[in-house]
């Protein structure tokens, strides 16, 4: 049995009853990083045998975890935050466990698009999520066609690179609203609203350090 599970995105408590239960009676956990997931489960006092498993890595390690699911063990997969597989690890691992036969189960929970979808107050009947944008190459070539997107767009971005999105918006999308959440669920939480020139305006008051879901207006939405 593979479980993919949940965890929190900044607020330590955002655990759901079942992943703690899952990552209590499971064999082992692979996460991306070994500090990040041994404080997670330090704070829930879990003990379990940690076992990384990040993007660098993935591909190596897969016949070796199938092998040991296929021995009878059952394993956790997390992320370092959020839920795994959501531009994060674990797409390969899933899929090779499915065409090995293994039972994959998800376990529900945190993720920062849905969550900033959920409080932008921006249409979400049909939204496309595009992750993170090609950091050099494509990047021009990508805004260009989500300017044509009539549907709600939501992307990641690092703090190295908001305040260059919040100006290629102003750029190629210059009249559609634009929500960007930062921190969520952590202690300096916030959302800022506005078209993207009135956001270039107030950049001064905002803090640019940490975590960002940006989620667009479809073309032509009050
Ligand atoms: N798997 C994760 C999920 O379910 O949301 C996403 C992992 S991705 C590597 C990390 C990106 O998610 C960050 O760069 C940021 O864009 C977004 N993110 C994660 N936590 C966040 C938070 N607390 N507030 C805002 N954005 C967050």
């Amino acid at each position: 049995m593979l479980y993919v599970v949940a965890t929190p995105i900044g607020n330590l408590k955002d655990i759901t009853i079942r992943a703690l239960e899952v990552l209590k009676e499971v064999d082992f956990v692979l996460c991306e990083d070994t500090r990040t997931s041994g404080n997670l489960l330090k704070h829930y006092d879990l003990h379990k045998e940690l076992v990384s498993f990040n993007a660098r890595m993935e591909e190596k390690k897969i016949d070796a975890v199938i092998k040991r699911l296929q021995d009878g063990e059952t394993c956790a997969l997390i992320s370092d935050a959020g839920t795994p597989a959501i531009s994060d690890p674990g797409v390969r691992l899933v899929n090779a466990a499915q065409k090995s036969g293994i039972n994959v189960v998800g376990i529900p929970g945190a993720n920062a698009a849905i969550l900033a979808l959920s409080i932008a107050g921006l249409p979400t009947d049909s939204f496309i999520f595009e992750g993170f944008l090609p950091q050099k190459k494509g990047r021009q070539k990508q805004l260009k066609k989500l300017a044509e997107e009539d549907r709600t767009i939501v992307l990641y971005e690092s703090m190295y690179r908001i305040e260059k999105l919040i100006n290629e918006l102003n750029e190629f999308m210059p009249n559609r609203i634009i929500a960007i959440g930062r921190e969520l669920t952590k202690k300096f939480e916030e959302i800022w609203r506005g078209f993207p020139n009135e956001i270039l305006q107030s950049l001064s008051e905002h803090q640019l350090k940490g975590e960002f879901v940006v989620v667009i207006a479809p073309i032509n939405w009050k």
